[in-house]
């Protein structure tokens, strides 16, 4: 809940647009009344933005209602897949090797980094050198496959 004052200084923006009702304090009450009911003022204050982004004339205090739920709505819906997965490491996410200036290394913070095949890193931090040969490419095709039905 937003306190009256906020609210009415947010109300207030809207004195510019079409039928702003000036005359009728009993009209303007009801915006603010509509306006305190948004759970933060920054939600309070976005949801005015969204209507003063296109509105021409006043909005009904159902309107603003309207737009102080849906701009929460949207947030608790951001706020959820903002949330970070659980349980990885947050050094490697958990894939067992960070990446530190340029050069491949095992993560030394969890198991899965304890774990991280030495010779799959030696393969990632290799350069891209001439073209293999056949056999070469053969050659690394098996090393990798025994590699990672290691891992
Ligand atoms: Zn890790």
């Amino acid at each position: 809940m937003v306190n009256k004052a906020y609210a009415a200084i947010q109300i207030r923006r809207f004195a510019g647009l079409d039928f702003f009702p000036h005359q009728a304090g009993e009209a303007i009450v009801e915006l603010v009344v509509a306006a305190m009911s948004a759970h933060s003022e920054e939600i309070c204050k976005a949801a005015c933005d969204s209507i003063l982004f296109d509105a021409v004339k006043c909005p009904k205090p159902a309107e603003v209602r309207l737009a102080v739920k849906s701009e929460y709505e949207r947030r608790l819906s951001t706020e959820i897949k903002r949330e970070p997965r659980p349980n990885l490491c947050k050094w490697c996410e958990s894939n067992g090797y960070i990446q530190d200036s340029g050069v491949f290394k095992r993560c030394l913070h969890c198991p899965n980094g304890g774990e991280f095949p030495e010779t799959l890193l030696e393969l990632m931090n290799t350069p891209p050198g001439p073209k293999p040969s056949i056999e070469g490419r053969i050659r690394n095709a098996v090393r990798m496959g025994e590699i990672l039905s290691r891992s």
